[in-house]
């Protein structure tokens, strides 16, 4: 018997209406924790102010309530883990960043590139990040979290003697040719090599807004989360987390990775969104019951 109690979480982003493919993935997620006797805690995954906005996350708490979902923490309710809204746990995220940076794992990157813009959504199929070719790995810039943490103009750097940059992103430094492996409680075991499967990876943007690999991370770890259920598309990033929950001195999860699922034509569903939010289909007579059994 594990005297652990489970923890599972739903950690939805506001970007959008919800649709069917995330609220399928999270069934999975709710069954798991009720099979489990356990806890099942929702997290607002709002780091992208560009792309998250409010009235997405009342909707969110709607569509999920509506769908079936209940939670026993969340930014509604509260909880001891409080706040759930990753927009106000930025604390958190730094001194995990602290700690990377005295650690040596991460290191300043001056590139201006698509998936450092990208990097505080979770990269779903199709827009992973591309492996760094490792510019600024060995460029040595001696710069302190703190100096960055506004980011770093051109000026500063070369008054400090540094080489010149625009805004400093910081990525984590992989240990080219390890495979990480992990038992999938889905899909069994799983390997990845970093270096080749992922690269050097964004841990924080140069618009001092931390990346999602390092916030779910440090959320799941502090929400105290035993499992995390999510898509399969999420697989080499759970390789990625896993060896941030290394480099910190933590334990990771369990994961379970649900298959994606595919339309009648073979396309993910997370694809077409608009027709199949859940706030459409609701609004089409379809109830949750159908939608729980049903494509
Ligand atoms: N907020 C992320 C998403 O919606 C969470 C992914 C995860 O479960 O780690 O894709």
């Amino acid at each position: 018997m594990n005297p652990i109690k489970y923890r599972g979480r739903l950690a939805p982003s506001p970007t959008g209406f919800l649709h069917l493919g995330h609220a399928k993935t999270f069934w999975v997620a709710q069954q798991r924790a009720r099979a489990a006797g356990g806890e099942l805690i929702l997290r607002n995954e709002d780091l992208d102010a560009a792309r998250c906005q409010p009235e997405f996350v009342a909707a969110m708490i709607e569509d999920l309530r509506w769908f079936g979902f209940k939670w026993s923490e969340g930014p509604d309710s509260g909880g001891p883990f409080a706040p759930y809204n990753q927009s106000e746990r930025f604390s958190f995220y730094r001194t995990a960043l602290e700690k990377l940076r005295a650690g040596n794992f991460i290191y300043p990157c001056s590139c201006s590139r698509k998936d450092i813009q990208q990097s505080a959504s979770a990269p779903h199929a199709g827009d992973d990040e591309l492996i760094y070719p490792g510019t600024c790995r060995e460029r040595g810039y001696k710069l302190s979290v703190e100096s960055c943490k506004l980011g770093v103009r051109e000026n500063e750097l070369a008054a400090s003697n540094q080489q010149p940059a625009t805004k400093i992103s910081w990525r984590f430094r992989v240990p080219d040719g390890e495979t990480i492996s992990f038992g999938d409680k889905n899909f069994g075991e799983q390997r990845f090599v970093a270096g080749k499967d992922f690269g050097d990876f964004v841990v924080w943007r140069p618009d001092d807004v931390p990346a999602y690999q390092l916030a779910c991370m440090v959320d799941d770890a502090a929400m105290q989360i035993t499992e995390v259920v999510r898509g399969a598309d999420l697989l080499v990033s759970t390789a990625r987390q896993i060896l941030l929950y290394r480099a910190l001195g933590l334990m990771p999860p369990d994961f379970y990775h649900c298959a994606l699922i595919l339309d009648e034509s073979g396309q993910r569903l997370a694809k077409r969104h608009d027709a199949l939010s859940l706030r459409q289909l609701r609004a089409a007579g379809k109830t949750p019951d159908f939608l729980r059994e049903n494509k």
